[in-house]
């Protein structure tokens, strides 16, 4: 298992209770945040798991220990900074499997293999894919047989060990716990399960895990009756169209001291009560319903978070990370 730290910047609070409980290595897509888990962390195996900017190569050799990998040029790159460096970089070779976005196309993976083996400062690792990102492909036995298959004939092939067989991300869970033959696939990279205790793929709870360990709080700085609709003549809003909604009457609207910079706002959810009306660059909009006492200035509504919603809270740099353990 292969913690995946970008959603929380590589917290360092985050990191130490994922390394407590027995993860086995730290991936990240951002350099940034693997240079700063490098600093504060007890040696653990770090993964760059997007493919290195060409004008990072360096960077990416001196603080991690593999990076996944499509392109010739950038491994090029990758084993000259590690020649200078005197260092030895993983390269773990990411396939495409259907869901169009990083990857060698199948049919090249072997040539692609042979290139890798001549670099003289390159170790090959293994392979790896991701699925269910851009185009909602699932992983299942097929795509994952696929992976297997091309584990076993890059061995038959080169007489080497395919050490690292990384099958996905959290995405792959359901796969992977359903019992089915999980063939050579011995890693997968996990954020999202970890974080907010849900599979991806129907954002179903998972067993054992907890689902609210993270929320998000917010504070009322307005909070009045108004009309539910505007009035004056209607063009788009700041974020393009402008919403219609029904006439509800009078309403008692709050307004919270967060927005769009801060989190997704179609990624949150309200306590039972208040409904999400719109949300602009720092504000948020509730209904806090027809009948209800109109929120108190000063108090404090706390929401679930998707994902998304999670990954623009924790970089945000206007919302204030409270951890407990
Ligand atoms: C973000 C990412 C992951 C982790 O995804 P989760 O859905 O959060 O588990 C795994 N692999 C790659 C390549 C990623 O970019």
């Amino acid at each position: 298992m292969t913690g995946v730290t970008k959603a929380t910047l590589g917290s360092p609070g985050i990191v130490d209770a994922w390394l407590h409980a027995g993860i086995d290595g730290l991936g990240d897509s951002r350099i940034e945040n693997l240079e700063k888990i490098r600093q504060t962390e007890a040696p653990t195996s770090l993964t760059l798991i997007r493919s290195p900017m060409l004008s990072q190569a360096e960077r990416v050799v001196a603080h991690t220990d593999v990076s996944f990998n499509t392109e010739l040029d950038v491994m090029s790159a990758l084993s000259s900074a590690a020649k200078k460096q005197d260092r030895i970089h993983g390269i773990v070779l990411m396939i495409e499997l259907g869901d169009l976005r990083e990857g060698i196309m199948p049919a090249l993976i072997e040539k692609t293999v042979l290139e890798v083996l001549r670099f003289p400062n390159l170790s090959f690792k293994g392979i790896g894919t991701n699925l269910a990102c851009r185009c909602g492909v699932s992983p299942d036995g097929t795509n994952m047989g696929t992976l297997s298959t091309l584990a076993d004939s890059i061995e038959a092939t080169f007489g080497i060990t395919v050490e690292t067989v990384s099958g996905g991300n959290s995405a792959n869970l359901t796969w992977a716990l359903s019992g089915a033959d999980t063939g050579r696939v011995n890693d997968l990279r996990l954020g999202e399960a970890l974080l907010l205790g849900v599979e991806p793929l129907h954002r179903n709870p998972i067993e054992g895990l907890h689902t609210d360990a993270i929320t998000l709080v917010a504070e009322v700085i307005e909070s009045k009756r108004k009309p539910s609709q505007p009035w004056g003549e209607i063009a788009e809003s700041a974020f393009g169209e402008a919403e219609s909604s029904a006439d509800r009457g009078t309403i008692s609207q709050s307004i919270l001291a967060i927005g769009r910079q801060d989190t997704d706002p179609d990624g949150l959810e309200p306590p039972t009560g208040l409904k999400i009306l719109a949300a602009s660059s720092d504000h948020l909009v509730i209904d806090s319903g027809n009948d209800q006492e109109p929120l108190r200035v000063g108090s404090e509504v706390s929401f679930q978070l998707n994902y998304s919603a999670l990954l623009r809270a924790m970089t945000s740099p206007f919302i204030s990370k409270e951890m407990q353990f």
